[in-house]
């Protein structure tokens, strides 16, 4: 507390307070300007002969609600302190934010427990988070079972390389497509569909097991069954494992499609029993998995594989709401010179209509055009419809959740609130390279738009940073970020900083893949700003100890292998509870111990001020002797500055 506003509390000048302090035996610096609240308290109640008033006023706080996200003067607010008291105590642990600037409920939380607060998260605001970001089953599960319409399924097939994969869906691409006016399916949107008695199949046509991941890496896993491709002459390989692993880690059906029985090498029997081996029983070896033989060369049983799809799917009993919130997922993006961004979402519930405003994560816009595989225009598509859309602002990630909003400025809204949220989340996680202190360079990989700002940026990164630690520039370029960026960033564990650039889809899914950070940035002073934090958090952690009291020992009552109990009085400042201290005979250091316990005429304290007698429980190695000092210290956690550049 300000020593001037407690003179004003007690109705005096400071000059005056300073001189009551002193014949009140208080032991105040006559610099200081700040006393300790509880100190203040003590004064507040020997000088005015009252309990301090603050404590009576407003009941203390004990609990607050918080957002998932919030800015850190509604956080202060909540909290009822300063808003220089939160910034103060965020920068104590590493947090550097500014008070529009916002933080996540994590680190809120162990802030306001600094306060004696506990801050608990709003689960409700937390679900509609959550649902901006996707999470369309949580949705679906939440719809009225009446309202539930039958969908197709959506089908991926997956196996080991070589085994067939492209030349199965080709086969069925060319034989079943639904029959249009366009014709035949001329481009690879990620996903097409197919008609089979009446019914229609959405198959995923990226055989890749990448994309799959991307997805689910999202909690947009979108498949319903998995067609596993094994070929007859091959039997099962570390791919097919791979998908027998995945299938029962997300529950998801299997068939088994037993390709290339066109070869003589073909060896059905060896396969059934090698699937065996995984946990995959096929029918005919008394197992619930179908198996059927086909040749995706020939065209020979595809006809049956399409059955055995539909049976399979009818009992997975697959609903949507055509009349629900749309919601899709983006299985494909990237920039096209003459649309601008696209993307292929596949409808997951609800029915996308042409004109509709849109949201993507933090990107947003509206369906300016809508096609099929076949390059079919659509004005609207139900659920289990693969489209490709224009419209959006930017390109969105593959495996983001696309949502149709009420209106255009909602989309807005929400994706600039995911953007705020993206940018607190990066700091967040920047604060993660603290646990690394033994790191000194921040290597960097940077792409600009243009070669000046090229040169300005690495001017003023290299001047950034200071002898701990500092920035290093592994390699930059003008351009969008590529495949290669990420392979060096992965190489030298870098972090790739785009400025005014985009990343290509490509890079981006791979990025995704091998855990490689990229930061896109239009504002260097957001650049500068972010790179500070993260170096700051880089720099080693300086401990800094405040004396804040010294005790002489008057008696030792008990004394165990490592713990005393003893008594003492209190010569200067104070003996607190559970903080360390260090012990002096004839002046001389012997040993550091620390309060465990303590207790002012026989109950139990926080702390005891000087002049006053104490009994404590101590921990030390070094057996403690009356007439012994105790200096009691406090350790104060503190960050080096960086040298501005
Ligand atoms: P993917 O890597 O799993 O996508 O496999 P591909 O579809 O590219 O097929 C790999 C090779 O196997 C190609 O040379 C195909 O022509 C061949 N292939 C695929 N299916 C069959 C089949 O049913 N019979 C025969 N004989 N060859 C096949």
């Amino acid at each position: 507390m300000d020593l001037s506003t407690l003179s004003q509390q007690l109705n005096m000048s400071v000059n005056e307070l300073r001189s009551q302090i002193k014949a009140a035996g208080f032991r105040v610096s006559l610099k200081a300007r700040k006393i300790e609240n509880s100190l203040a308290k003590e004064i507040i109640q020997k000088l005015s002969g009252k309990p301090a008033p603050a404590a009576a006023a407003i009941p203390p706080l004990t609990k607050i609600q918080i957002p998932p996200f919030l800015t850190v003067k509604e956080f202060s607010d909540k909290l009822r302190q300063p808003v220089t008291a939160v910034i103060k105590k965020l920068i104590q642990n590493g947090v550097m934010a500014t008070i529009n600037e916002e933080i996540d409920a994590e680190t809120a939380a162990i802030i306001a427990a600094e306060f004696g607060v506990e801050a608990v998260v709003d689960r409700q605001e937390e679900e509609h988070a959550r649902l901006g970001l996707g999470y369309v089953s949580d949705y679906l599960a939440k719809e009225d079972p009446k309202q539930l319409q039958p969908r197709p399924p959506i089908v991926a097939v997956m196996g080991h390389v070589d085994h067939g994969k492209t030349t199965l869906l080709d086969t069925i691409r060319k034989t079943n497509v639904v029959a249009t006016e366009a014709g035949e399916i001329t481009q690879h949107i990620g996903a097409y569909q197919v008609e089979h008695q009446g019914k229609l199949i959405t198959f995923l046509d990226t055989p890749g097991h990448e994309a799959f991941a991307a997805m689910r890496a999202r909690g947009a896993n979108v498949t319903d069954l998995i067609v596993l491709v094994v070929a007859a002459d091959d039997s099962v390989k570390p791919q097919t494992v791979e998908v027998i692993n995945r299938a029962k880690l997300t529950k998801t059906p299997l068939i088994v499609a037993l390709n290339k029985i066109d070869k003589p090498e073909a060896n059905p029997e060896r396969v059934k029993g090698d699937l065996a081996n995984f946990g995959v029983l096929v029918e005919d070896w008394g197992g619930k998995v179908p198996l059927v033989p086909i040749s995706a060369k020939k065209g020979q049983g595809i006809d049956k594989l399409l059955e055995i799809i539909l049976l399979t799917a009818e009992v997975e009993e697959l609903r949507a709401n055509p009349m629900g919130l749309t919601l899709g997922a983006v299985i494909d993006s990237h920039l096209s010179r003459g649309q601008g961004s696209v993307a292929s979402v596949l409808v997951q519930n609800g029915t996308l209509k042409l004109g509709d405003p849109v949201v993507v994560g933090s990107t947003f816009g509206k369906i300016r055009a809508m096609e099929d595989a076949t390059g079919k225009k659509l004005k609207l598509a139900l659920p289990a419809t693969p489209v490709r859309i224009a419209g959006l602002s930017e390109v969105p990630e593959v495996g983001g959740i696309l949502k149709v909003t009420g209106t255009a400025e909602e989309a807005k809204l929400e994706a600039q609130a995911l953007q705020k949220q993206d940018r607190a989340k990066r700091l967040q996680s920047r604060l993660v390279i603290k646990a690394e202190p033994n790191k000194k360079e921040l290597n960097v990989i940077l792409r600009a738009d243009v070669q000046g700002s090229l040169e300005v940026l690495s001017d003023v990164l290299t001047r950034l940073g200071s002898e701990d630690v500092k920035i290093n520039i592994v390699n930059q370029g003008v351009g969008e970020i590529n495949e290669s960026d990420i392979a060096l960033a992965e190489n030298t564990q870098s972090i790739i900083l785009g400025f005014h650039a985009r990343a290509t889809a490509a890079a981006v899914r791979l990025s995704k893949q091998k855990n490689v950070t990229i930061d896109l940035y239009e504002i260097i002073y957001e650049l500068v700003e972010d790179l500070t934090q993260a170096l700051l958090a880089m720099m080693p952690l300086l401990v800094m100890q405040t004396v804040l009291g010294r005790a002489k020992i008057k008696a030792i009552f008990r004394t165990e292998k490592d713990t005393m109990i003893i008594g003492g009085e209190v010569l200067e400042g104070k003996v607190v509870d559970k903080k360390k201290f260090k012990i002096f005979r004839n002046r001389e250091l012997l040993d550091e111990g620390k309060v465990e316990e303590l207790q002012q005429n026989k109950v139990e304290v926080g702390e005891v001020a000087q002049g006053r007698e104490f009994g404590v429980k101590v921990r030390s190695r070094t057996s403690i002797q009356i007439g012994d000092v105790l200096e009691i210290y406090d350790e104060l956690v503190k960050k080096k500055e960086l040298a501005k550049p």
